[in-house]
């Protein structure tokens, strides 16, 4: 992993009131990044203050979902154009938290991968998105991660052309890691990661018959960002980035707080 720059994106959730993010941007603009990529993901409505706050750095701030549909008649959505006429050029897409609590299925994931990513005719500007899989608790011990994750990412990159895959942040979150304290294993999460590198560059063989022509893929594939999530705190971060198929972390917990955020940060500089 070391040819690619380690990311580090935050989740705040529903979490926070106007004044926590206030005090959270200001300490993360005095904190030291320099060597890595760092997003925060605000709710909607603290998109442009946290914008305002982190304007000076170079944090990025990310919507914590994106419509599938452009602007139109859909009722407590947000499009990809309105994000980036506010400047927020990331978004989050099909996390565990969307997927089980609103029923967002791998057809819906792709097509908010699709809207996110499309190039209009006008639209000289696109959005960067980190999307989101893994296996629930049950899944796991079905034995069927390989089986679940592997579907999810043929979902996720049935909805990517070849070359929007610099647009691409990959975030592996094991449903059961999530907020349980229950951080999965490095060996474990570096297995899953390097799978879903290695299937990437299979799905593209499998789906393109010009690919000994066009041998994009693998390159790309090794350029990929590859997070993982679940449990990330200051003192497990070290042993997980240290594994060569894992680029980073989406943290949610942790994120809240400027002494725990810059400690998984510190961790990957
Ligand atoms: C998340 O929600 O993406 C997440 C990883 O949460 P936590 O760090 O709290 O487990």
């Amino acid at each position: 992993s070391s040819s690619r720059t380690y990311f580090i994106g935050g989740n705040w959730k529903c979490n926070l009131n106007r004044k926590e993010v206030i005090d959270l941007c200001k300490g993360l603009a005095s904190t030291d990044t320099s060597k890595v990529e760092v997003l925060v993901a605000p709710v909607a409505l603290h998109l442009a203050l946290a914008s305002e706050l982190l304007s000076k750095t170079k944090i990025h701030v990310s919507s914590q979902n994106v419509s599938a549909t452009q602007k139109g008649a859909y009722t407590g959505e947000i499009a990809p154009d309105q994000l980036v006429d506010y400047d927020i050029k990331w978004s989050i897409i099909g996390h565990s938290e969307r997927r089980s609590i609103y029923h967002e299925t791998d057809a819906v994931v792709q097509a908010k991968v699709k809207n996110a990513l499309k190039h209009g005719l006008s639209v000289k500007f696109f959005i960067f998105i980190i999307v989101c899989l893994g296996e629930t608790k049950a899944e796991r011990d079905a034995k069927k991660v390989q089986e679940v994750c592997l579907g999810q990412l043929k979902a996720i990159v049935g909805g990517i052309e070849k070359n929007q895959w610099d647009q691409v942040v990959i975030a592996y979150e094991p449903v059961w890691a999530i907020g349980t304290g229950d951080v999965c294993g490095a060996k474990e999460a570096q297995e899953v990661c390097q799978l879903l590198r290695f299937a990437k560059i299979l799905y593209y063989v499998c789906s393109n018959i010009n690919f000994l022509k066009d041998n994009v893929s693998g390159p790309v594939a090794n350029a990929t960002r590859i997070l993982y999530g679940g449990s990330v705190k200051a003192d497990n971060a070290l042993e997980l980035i240290q594994q060569p198929d894992i680029d980073g972390f989406l943290v949610g917990g942790a994120s809240l707080k400027v002494d725990s955020f810059g400690g998984i940060i510190k961790a990957c500089q």
